[in-house]
């Protein structure tokens, strides 16, 4: 662990070009995510949180400012570089669950790993571990369509896992969810975070936001509280 934050962004803008009319949606946002953290990003619909949570996770690139990767600046980088990087240091959850239809839970699971260094044997055997952490030993062979909601969700986060992220960003996560399972999700997010895995995640419902131990209140584009 070093000295730098794991994320640090000085004054970041994200102007987004459709049809001639400009939208500013990021106005100069200042924040650090350190390692270890837990951070909730709230705010009202529209106000900027999901493109964030993107450009945190190197998902997309601010249109100006700094952004700095345990002290580096990573803003120069080229594409490949960056999503290699990305993939290595990150792990995505969304609303909508975003796994494969059409292959098993524990293919979805492995298929961050098939463009690395391990076998196939070792992939296998590293993704059913993660499924047996998230409580799905003994679902790894249902294809989504087969399981709930929650267990869907926890087929994506052991996927986030796989590739052992220094942080996971998951946008509105529970979402879809009802409360009693939202609050499973938001145990075993807590419980992963514990375990030493940075956790930045996008929500706007206050149940889910106080399991994390620090929150970002995003308005018009800005940090709320800030000058
Ligand atoms: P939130 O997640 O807080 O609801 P978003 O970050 O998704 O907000 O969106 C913020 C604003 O940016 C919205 O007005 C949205 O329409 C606009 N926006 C988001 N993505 C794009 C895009 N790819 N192109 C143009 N406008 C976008
Ligand atoms: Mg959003």
């Amino acid at each position: 662990m070093s000295a730098a934050p794991l994320i640090r962004l000085s004054d970041v803008h994200k102007r987004y070009e459709t049809a001639g009319a400009p939208t500013e949606v990021l106005r100069g946002i200042d924040l650090d995510i350190a390692h270890g953290d837990f951070t909730a990003l709230q705010g009202p619909s529209g106000s900027g949180k999901s493109t964030l949570l993107h450009i945190l996770g190197l998902l997309d690139r601010p249109t100006s400012g700094r952004y700095e990767l345990d002290g580096r600046d990573v803003s120069t980088l080229d594409d490949d570089t960056l999503s290699g990087l990305r993939n290595r240091t990150f792990g995505f959850v969304f609303q909508s669950f975003h796994l494969i239809p059409y292959v098993t839970a524990l293919e979805n699971v492995l298929l961050p790993g098939l463009y690395g260094p391990q076998s196939r044997r070792e992939l296998t055997a590293r993704a059913r571990d993660i499924l047996e952490r998230v409580g799905l030993a003994d679902r790894a062979q249902f294809r989504p369509g087969q399981l709930s909601g929650g267990q869907q969700q926890r087929v994506a986060l052991a996927r986030a896992l796989l590739n052992e992220p220094s942080c996971i960003f998951a946008d509105e996560p529970t979402g879809q969810l009802d409360s009693t399972t939202s609050r499973e999700i938001m145990e075993l997010l807590a419980r992963i975070n514990a375990q030493g895995t940075t956790v930045v995640m996008v929500t706007h419902d206050p149940q889910t936001a106080a399991f994390a131990s620090s929150a970002i209140h995003l308005l018009d584009g800005r940090i709320k509280g800030d000058a």
